[in-house]
């Protein structure tokens, strides 16, 4: 792991409040990160296109961060209306979502009650229903999907469009002036930093299945896919448990660029400094 990545997470770290508590190569060298409670309070932005979304990809890091005493605030783009056959379905997702977020101890839950598998169709909405919830908020730190490098096979066009429309949004914000966010995009397959989610691993799924109406066709995603994914994650960074993030500021144009390049985008980035724990401190 070069030198660069581990200042680039360890920064990164950092603006989320969160301390670097030492690092530890993976056997594939993904970066090993825990989070921890920070000084600051950081508000925390997690956005997802549908319920379950967040709790599936982030929701043992959302919980850690909720334990730290940060304020988490979730965004869900749409109320996943067809999913399923249900009369009522929205009214129900939103009731589960909002169970699942107090599972994981999230502060504030807001619908924008866009369309289910039609967030590309309504992208300037979703990018104006962004800014308002960024105006409110003001986030230090967001976690949404990563649009720029999916992981396959699962691609879905609403998750797609709800990155780019985060990546934009959180790029026009740093343009204007404000603090740039600090972005934990999820669903990639160029993590550049793991999550140990062990400690808070049952939450994790108990959030996931508190979407009971989506159970009987997402019940089989909990052992085959939630458990194993966290395990791969965790082998590669020296956790038993682990989500994977690709971390990046907004605004970074490396974001955009780091399909075609074969090196590591935080190379791209400019005025990386040691923070002053360093690796490895406690
Ligand atoms: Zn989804």
């Amino acid at each position: 792991m070069s030198p660069e990545l581990v200042a680039f997470a360890a920064v990164a770290a950092g603006m989320l409040g969160v301390r670097w508590i030492g690092s530890r190569r993976g056997r594939r060298g993904l970066e090993a990160a825990r989070l921890d409670h920070g000084s600051p309070d950081p508000v925390v932005l997690a956005v997802g296109a549908h319920p379950d979304d967040l709790e599936f990809y982030a929701g043992g890091s959302l919980r850690l961060l909720s334990l730290s005493g940060a304020r988490v605030v979730t965004v869900v783009a749409t109320d996943g209306e067809k999913g399923g056959s249900l009369p009522d379905l929205a009214d129900v997702r939103r009731r589960e979502q909002e169970a699942a977020a107090a599972i994981l101890g999230l502060s504030d839950v807001i619908f924008l009650g866009l369309p289910d598998r039609g967030l590309a169709r309504v992208q300037e909405d979703l990018e104006a229903a962004l800014h308002a919830v960024w105006e409110r908020v003001h986030p230090a730190v967001v976690f949404s999907f990563d649009p720029v490098a999916p992981q396959p096979p699962y691609v879905h066009p609403d998750h797609q469009a709800l990155g780019r429309a985060v990546l934009r949004v959180a790029a026009a914000r740093a343009s204007a002036g404000e603090p740039p966010a600090r972005l934990y995009l999820f669903h990639t397959r160029r993590p550049n930093a793991a999550v140990d989610v062990e400690s808070v691993f049952d939450e994790k799924l108990a959030a996931f299945r508190a979407h009971a109406s989506q159970m009987t066709r997402l019940e089989w995603l909990v052992g085959p896919v939630i458990r194993r994914t966290a395990r791969l994650n965790g082998r590669r960074a020296g956790f038993r448990w682990a989500e994977a993030f690709f971390v990046c500021a907004a605004g970074d144009p490396a974001v955009w660029f780091r399909r075609q390049s074969r090196r590591p985008a935080v190379r791209r980035l400019p005025g990386l400094r040691w923070p002053r724990t360093g690796r490895g401190a406690a």
